[in-house]
């Protein structure tokens, strides 16, 4: 007996009904992944990347951290982006941002999280950095939906900066980078519109080939 039955038991009919649909879904899927896109999202649990998108086991690589941030120190998220782009060849990065982000009003908060500190540090850098673009008329969650969607694409342009994606573009790799946002409250996903297929409007500084 397992305290958690319930979930080993939900895998089994999970899996036994997959197997039904198609038998050689999994035997296909053993022999290797091939995703065409990377998911960069927050880990709420509202938010699940394969669900929302109606996608099924290996049709997309996901990582997912507080608030989706892409931080050049984050040895973790990295390694994703290296080995998604380079192995796996990936056609598609998505960040997706999420409104009612617990990590976005965190970093809204004059207050310690202790540990947690440091990462929201990363997201009051971009309030502070877009300052002028909030206005007085704005409500707090005007203000919270507009930092939400100012992370996503600052996280974008981060994904642009990494040294492994300019040199997927230097090779001539079908690679574009998107933002997304999700909306807890109906279930859809809004394109912000941001993508980028090569550093034309990427600050030069940044290009680093
Ligand atoms: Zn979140």
């Amino acid at each position: 007996m397992s305290l958690l039955d319930d979930l080993l038991k939900n895998n089994e009919d999970w899996a036994a009904r997959i197997n039904e649909e198609d038998p050689t879904f999994f035997s296909r899927l053993a022999n290797q992944q091939s995703p065409e896109y990377l998911w960069i999202g927050c880990s709420d649990s509202r938010v699940p990347a394969n669900q929302l998108l109606g996608l099924m086991p290996g049709d997309i690589f996901v990582h997912r951290n507080i608030a989706n941030l892409v931080v050049h120190t984050d040895l973790n998220c990295m390694s994703v982006i290296k080995y998604a782009v380079d192995v796996l060849k990936v056609k598609h990065i998505i960040i997706t941002g999420h409104y009612d982000c617990g990590g976005v009003k965190a970093a809204m908060k004059k207050q310690s999280f202790e540990l947690i500190d440091g990462w929201l540090r990363n997201i009051k850098d971009i309030y502070v950095k877009h300052i002028d673009s909030f206005t007085e008329e704005m409500s707090e969650t005007q203000r919270l939906d507009h930092l939400t969607e100012l992370n996503v694409i600052e996280q974008v342009n981060n994904v642009c900066h990494t040294t492994c994606v300019q040199q997927a573009w230097a090779r001539g790799q079908d690679l574009t980078v998107h933002g997304f946002i999700y909306s807890v409250k109906d279930g859809r996903l809004k394109d912000l519109h941001v993508n980028f297929d090569n550093l034309d409007k990427i600050n030069d500084l940044y290009h680093i080939l």
